[in-house]
């Protein structure tokens, strides 16, 4: 396998898509973006193949059952989102690194699994006040989602620790400055 696997992890509202995006294009990184599949239902604007795969409970536990995801989580109640071996495929093995939007738990399986070839980057919001602002600014979730999400933050953030880089999303500026720097290091090493 040729590309290198970047992961990336934060409590949901803590800007990592902002920041995935921002970076997504820049051709020193060399980046294709994982795309997961879940059982959640699609956001307005959100497109199949594009942001998710999105299937259907039955379908997304067919395909867990049939060992296509290299690792799967049911990342809140009633909720699964895995990332399927194929896509590992699609990107690594065109050469491209693969970068990961995924849950801690997820990214510490993946980061085992790969080892040296993985870089797992957690990001971090200021405190958790601003993570509740950032979820009702954003204007996706409803409240209970909201509360969800909230209620999972301490939890996620203690496993920061066990990343390998930890970036604070304070200012969004130097966020994107940092991880972007990691990235680079990263892949630009050999091994
Ligand atoms: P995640 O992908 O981690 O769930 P998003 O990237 O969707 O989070 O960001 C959540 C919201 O917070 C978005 O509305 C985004 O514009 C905003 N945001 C992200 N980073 C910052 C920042 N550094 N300062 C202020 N707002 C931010
Ligand atoms: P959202 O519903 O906001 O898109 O994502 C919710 C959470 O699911 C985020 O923490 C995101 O990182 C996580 N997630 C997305 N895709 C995957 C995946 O393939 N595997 C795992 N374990 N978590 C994922």
């Amino acid at each position: 396998m040729d590309g290198k696997i970047i992961i990336i992890s934060a409590p949901s509202g803590t800007g990592k898509s902002t920041i995935i995006n921002r970076i997504i294009d820049d051709p020193a990184l060399r980046l294709s973006f994982s795309v997961s599949a879940t059982s959640r239902q699609p956001r307005q604007g959100e497109e199949h193949g594009r942001h998710y795969y999105f299937l259907s409970s039955e379908e997304f536990r067919r395909r867990a059952d049939a060992g296509e995801f290299i690792e799967w989580e049911e990342v809140y109640a009633g909720t699964c989102y895995g990332t399927l071996a194929s896509e590992v495929e699609r990107i690594t093995g065109n050469g491209r690194n693969m970068i990961l939007d995924i849950d801690v738990k997820g990214a510490l399986n993946v980061k085992q699994r790969f080892g040296s070839q993985a870089l797992a980057l957690f990001i971090m919001p200021p405190d958790t006040a601003t993570l509740e602002r950032r979820l009702r600014g954003r204007a996706t979730d409803s409240d209970e989602a909201i509360a969800k999400r909230v209620a999972k933050a301490d939890l996620e953030m203690s496993f920061a620790p066990r990343f390998d880089t930890v970036v604070i999303n304070d200012n969004l500026e130097e966020a994107v400055a940092d991880v972007r720097k990691a990235i680079l290091t990263f892949v630009s090493t050999n091994g």
